[in-house]
């Protein structure tokens, strides 16, 4: 609720702070238990940081989090090391967040290291039928990282997030990285695991198509705010906000009432340092008017379950 991450910019000898990057700038939204929410935008538009936010693995600069009602800023460090069970983290580059110095057995059975008490032996068992879960051959457990192609890393990535079976994982860009077939595969095998093991999932990506088939809802971001919240097939089948319309033409469509035409944005991303007037996308909506440039429009709801931030929404 009317989340903002600021990181400040620092100058000179003496780190004056000179400004701020809004990272993420008032946003307000829900995910569901049992869904996967899709959170879609361009670099820099601030999900990521807002997927770090949430599990407090940064700290807001303002508003709050609520995690099953409890706002999860305010939490002792004793109750925010039990709620960490709850929420993981997969990364997009498994070989950045896994460390190489580490076999595959200590990196999966690390978490439940840290938060559990169960011998060695016990976790011996447990890591043995994560990698199960995944798709790995366990018997390869003594061996490390690198010993595995892209697509297995993620998969040792996910065992490690859900070994300590939690409720809510944010997946940051989590198959960006592997080639298309591959992509699929550790797709299918998330949404497997959400099924048997009930899990909620944030699921971050570039574009749409990134999020289509997982999501049951969607959230666009620009700029460090939330433009656009909505059903999937809605989404799809009518975007509202123009951002979200630049965002499903990049998609090719190869269907029997042609293609969609693809729309190419003028002008940069502005800084999300000094970010616009008004509308933050008016410097590059085709729809812009007066009003935008001087009015900032609220996300508000269209329809049912519905939400965009725009003035003048696509009828
Ligand atoms: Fe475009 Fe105006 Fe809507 Fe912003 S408020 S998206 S500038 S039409
Ligand atoms: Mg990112």
């Amino acid at each position: 609720r009317n989340l903002k991450k600021y990181f400040p910019i620092k100058r000179g000898l003496f780190s004056r702070v000179v400004g701020h990057v809004k990272a993420v700038d008032d946003v307000s939204f829900g995910v569901r238990e049992g869904e996967t929410f899709g959170l879609v935008g361009e670099s820099g538009c601030g999900k990521s940081t807002l997927g770090r936010v949430m599990l407090n693995l940064k700290s807001a600069t303002a508003g709050e989090v609520r995690f099953e009602g409890r706002n999860i800023h305010a939490l002792g460090p004793r109750e925010m090391r039990e709620l960490r069970e709850e929420m993981q983290i997969i990364f997009q580059d498994p070989m950045g967040s896994l460390n190489p110095r580490f076999l595959v057995r200590d990196l999966i059975g690390e978490p439940l290291k840290l938060h559990t008490k169960l011998s060695s032996a016990a976790i011996d068992d447990r890591v043995v039928q994560l990698m199960e879960l995944v798709g790995l051959d366990a018997t390869r457990r003594n061996r490390y990282p690198h010993e595995f192609s892209g697509g297995q890393r993620q998969r040792i990535g996910i065992a490690r997030a859900i070994a300590l079976e939690p409720k809510f994982i944010v997946a940051d860009e989590a198959v960006s990285a592997l080639d298309v077939s591959v992509q699929s595969q550790v797709l299918n095998l998330m949404m497997k695991l959400q099924e048997e093991l009930g899990l909620t999932y944030l699921f971050i990506a570039h574009g749409l198509n990134d999020v289509r088939h997982i999501s049951n809802r969607i959230g666009v971001m620009y700029l460090g705010k939330m433009v656009e919240v909505a059903d999937t097939d809605a989404l799809f089948a009518k975007p509202l906000h123009p951002y979200t319309q630049v965002l499903l033409s990049a998609i090719p469509q190869p269907t029997l009432r042609g293609k969609r035409e693809r729309i190419v944005l003028q002008g940069d991303v502005p800084s999300p340092a000094n970010p616009p007037s008004g509308c933050r996308f008016h410097t590059r909506c085709p729809f812009a008017q007066e009003r935008c440039r001087a009015e900032e429009p609220a996300l508000l709801e269209a329809a049912p379950g519905r939400q965009v931030a725009c003035h003048f929404p696509l009828a």
